[in-house]
């Protein structure tokens, strides 16, 4: 068997409950077969049975109190996967669904996605399985309270930095901080995703989905096309959903479709976006509002349509993972789909996105498309660092860069292993070239 395959053989043998990360791992080592079967280094190193392996994992108990005086108690986690190249850095996701395989997954793909921003951070993620929605601000207070209690002895601005993910915006992260500061005693560049009054960094917030756009952008631009004129679903209507559609329209493109866990929008006459920051980032509302008030706009509820039944140019899956899968990527190839982009975490199935590649469909994994959002994040650890706010163009022209130097990267890898336009193959080549350099230099570690 190959070193490969012996890696699978045994990451199968002791995580046999954790389907999530089996599958971001699997396609990651299958990614890395010419890698390092051309260089006997990394077997003699023991270099990937390392890096499949956390460096540490924290799994805490979060009791809170509800605003009926019940004591609730959720399980709280980080896993702190490589420090290879910098601080742990990565998001935290507050959903019903968390659980230690989920957070594995994000925290394996992290690794990966803030290698390729060029960027000195090494990838973790964490979470919990509270369930924000529905909850005053007060709950969503005490939660995050009690969670930082425990979370706070784990991280710092030089030892891991936690940001947002599903369930987490600029309201958690503000309750999130202000009880590190205070248990901390120190105002420092812990998290990232603060208000802008108090260490944020301009365009984090639209970071991700901008990035996903740039991304897409750089491609087309090369073969002399443009999102101009282009239909595109959007799947989502959190974050990335949000500022990808934005930067997707201010380019000339029309977004015909937006999701949440509820059901689906499309509006063929284009989503309006001030109806949906309106519902989702003030009122937190669900999307049968929108159908409210936009009547040319159909509503289906989820279990009766999906996203990707209509027709688009480009399709940006922004809402969670595993939400396309193989059928959608066949309803998408018939009607036209040409390009998919991922704004979420690992949004497409394995079988589906080799379909779509197989199809002939440029396709983008996340670790690479969904990078700005993490990489901005790095600019604010480095604005806070130097107590430095640095204006939006400059964020925006610095993050627009650093996507174009990742499509460069996965596009240069691609070619240099056979598979020229293989972006998975090519994101995750790059990505893993510098954090295993950093792992052979620096020792059995
Ligand atoms: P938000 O919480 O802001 O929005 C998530 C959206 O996805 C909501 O519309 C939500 O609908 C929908 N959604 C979540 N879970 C499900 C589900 N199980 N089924 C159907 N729809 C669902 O999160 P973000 O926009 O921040 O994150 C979206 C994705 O992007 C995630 O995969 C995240 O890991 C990834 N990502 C986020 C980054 C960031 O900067 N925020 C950076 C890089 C990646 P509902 O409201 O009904 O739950």
């Amino acid at each position: 068997m190959s070193y490969v395959d012996n890696i699978i053989v045994d990451l199968e043998k002791k995580n046999p409950h954790e389907p999530e990360f089996l599958q971001a791992a699997k396609e990651v080592l299958d990614s890395l077969r010419a890698v390092v079967d051309r260089d006997g280094q990394y077997e003699k190193a023991g270099l990937l049975e390392r890096l499949v392996e956390p460096e540490r994992i924290i799994q805490f108990r979060v009791p809170w109190m509800d605003d009926l005086g019940k004591v609730r108690v959720n399980r709280g986690y980080r896993v702190q996967f490589s420090s290879a190249i910098g601080p742990y850095k990565g998001g935290l996701r507050l959903h019903p669904s968390v659980n230690l395989s989920i957070i594995k997954f994000l925290g394996f793909e992290q690794i990966f996605k803030n290698s390729l921003t060029g960027l000195p951070i090494g990838g973790g993620k964490g979470g919990s399985d509270f369930d924000p929605k529905g909850k005053s601000d007060n709950e969503v207070m005490r939660f995050c309270q009690s969670f930082m209690t425990e979370l706070h002895r784990h991280i710092g601005p030089d030892t891991d930095v936690p940001a947002g993910d599903i369930g987490v915006g600029g309201r958690e992260i503000g309750f999130l901080f202000g009880q590190y500061r205070r248990l901390a005693n120190a105002f420092e560049g812990v998290l990232t995703g603060k208000g802008l009054p108090w260490g944020g960094s301009l365009t984090r917030t639209e970071a991700t989905g901008y990035g996903l756009v740039y991304m897409v952008e750089e491609y087309l631009n090369r073969s002399g096309d443009s999102f101009k004129g282009k239909k595109i679903s959007i799947s989502g209507s959190g974050n990335v959903a949000i500022f990808a559609a934005e930067k997707a329209k201010e380019l000339g493109a029309t977004v015909l479709t937006m999701s949440d866990s509820n059901g689906v929008i499309y509006h063929k006459s284009g989503i309006n976006l001030d109806t949906i920051k309106e519902i989702k980032l003030e009122k937190r509302e669900r999307l049968t509002a929108y159908a409210k008030a936009h009547s040319d706009a159909v509503y289906t509820e989820a279990d009766k349509g999906r996203v990707w039944d209509s027709e688009c140019d480009i399709a940006l899956p922004s809402a969670t993972q595993n939400e396309l899968n193989l059928d959608d990527a066949k309803h998408l190839t018939a009607k036209g789909c040409k390009v998919v982009g991922e704004g979420a975490n690992m949004p497409t199935t394995r079988e589906a996105a080799e379909y779509l590649q197989a199809q002939g469909v440029t396709f983008f994994p996340g670790k690479a498309a969904n990078a700005g959002g993490v990489a901005v994040s790095a600019l604010e650890m480095a604005q806070n660092s130097a107590r430095l706010s640095w204006t939006f163009e400059e964020v925006d022209s610095r993050l627009k860069n650093i996507m174009i130097g990742i499509f460069h990267n996965a596009d240069e890898a691609a070619k240099e292993y056979g598979k020229p336009g293989d972006y998975i193959l090519g994101a995750n080549v790059a990505g893993f070239k510098k954090v295993a350099r950093a792992m052979l230099d620096q020792g059995l570690i």
